[in-house]
């Protein structure tokens, strides 16, 4: 079955009740029992709830995966995941993670002694310097946010699983569509399904999934005790936005390229961060492990005045933090999504003053370029 099927159908029979072929919002807290533990499967909402349910079966299929678990945002997938590790363990991570994901495994879970080591993982020999007894994860996003950093997915598979540790993916950048990571050997997928997999800036989301039963049972187990479930709502808009996933990803992807092309070429741009440029330096790893280069694009324009004033100077581009929308966003993650990094880190990652990133949305291309076109000339 292809892509876009798998997308309009997994986990969405037609209602039993009704024949409704959107699978209806089960705004429901309970059911009702047919006797002493006689019931149709659901019990209670925070445990089971069929538009959840529906919409994990969806996530899990476009992953390749086995299981499935839906949660009230990307953050609180992730805070699930990291249950796997005990105190005493140690997991290795991307070090130029999403902002939130770093706060939590810095500030929050370093205090349950799990122990954590940030380090360059485009760089294979950097994780295997990392690797002990003790590592259970080692947690990649590929490629990051916003300098686009991309991971060889398999070489760190081996060299983990060589360790005995779980692979983790963020794949909130790419979504399934452009990147399957359990494809590669990873063993489990997380989302901020707020971004791609929503795809219309109205709801916040996560998921995970996972094809190992023992870690999925306890995912599940984690879900249902701490319950940051995602709610019936939300999961209906899930489901509507992954429908059109493949066409909305393959549009970003299009308009992606061409704004990428024309920030390289353009005189007062003087980095550009794209996996799709062949002078991205892994380049050819991304051409291997994903089907397109997606809709994100960072560029720098040499100082914070420069910056200002392309961010100011957009029209038809809105400010704001966030992506993954119809709707072309741009941000400063100096000062807004990065703002927490330490100074040296943002140095050391690229991420200057001068640094813009763009999701692009879905309005047409020559409009996009031409409202870059006009806020780049102010200051060149
Ligand atoms: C947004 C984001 C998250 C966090 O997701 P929320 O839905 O905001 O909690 C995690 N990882 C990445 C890569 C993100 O972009």
């Amino acid at each position: 079955m292809g892509f876009s099927t798998t997308a309009i159908h997994a986990g969405q029979e037609p209602d039993e009740a009704t024949g409704a072929v959107t699978v209806p919002i089960y705004q429901t807290s309970t059911y009702a029992q047919e006797g002493l533990g006689k019931n149709k499967g659901f019990e209670y909402a925070r445990t089971q709830n069929p538009t959840r349910l529906a919409v994990e079966r969806n996530i899990a299929a476009l992953e390749g995966a086995r299981f499935g678990y839906a949660f009230a945002s990307g953050m609180a997938a992730i805070d699930a995941t990291l249950r796997l590790i005990k105190s005493g363990e140690h997991v290795i991570v991307s070090d130029n993670t999403y902002g939130g994901t770093f706060r939590l495994f810095t500030r929050i879970l370093a205090h349950y002694g799990i122990e954590f080591d940030f380090v360059d993982t485009s760089d294979i020999s950097n994780v295997e310097e990392k690797l002990k007894p003790n590592t259970r994860m080692v947690f990649l996003e590929t490629p990051t946010n916003p300098v686009m950093i991309v991971t060889d997915l398999q070489a760190v598979s081996d060299v983990a699983h060589r360790a005995g540790a779980r692979v983790v993916c963020d794949n909130t950048f790419m979504s399934p569509y452009l990147q399957r990571p359990l494809d590669f050997g990873v063993d489990i997928v997380v989302h901020s399904t707020t971004k791609y997999l929503n795809g219309h800036s109205d709801g916040i989301g996560g998921a995970v999934v996972l094809n190992d039963e023992e870690d999925a049972n306890w995912i599940a187990f984690v879900q249902n005790s701490a319950g940051a479930i995602l709610s019936p709502f939300d999961s209906w808009l899930v489901l509507r936005g992954t429908k059109t996933l493949a066409l909305r990803m393959e549009q970003h992807d299009r308009t992606g390229r061409a704004v990428a092309a024309f920030l390289e070429e353009h005189p007062a741009v003087r980095k550009l961060y794209y996996p799709g440029s062949l002078s991205h330096p892994q380049h050819e790893t991304a051409k291997r492990q994903q089907r397109g280069f997606g809709g994100m694009v960072a560029f720098d324009v040499g100082s914070l005045e420069a910056a200002r004033t392309v961010l100011e100077s957009v029209k038809l581009c809105t400010l704001a933090e966030s992506l993954g929308g119809v709707e072309t966003l741009i941000s400063h993650p100096a000062t807004m999504t990065h703002a927490s990094v330490l100074p040296e880190t943002r140095a050391r990652l690229g991420i200057t003053d001068g640094l813009v990133r763009i999701s692009v949305g879905l309005e047409d291309t020559d409009d996009i370029i031409a409202d870059l076109d006009q806020a780049l000339a102010k200051i060149s």
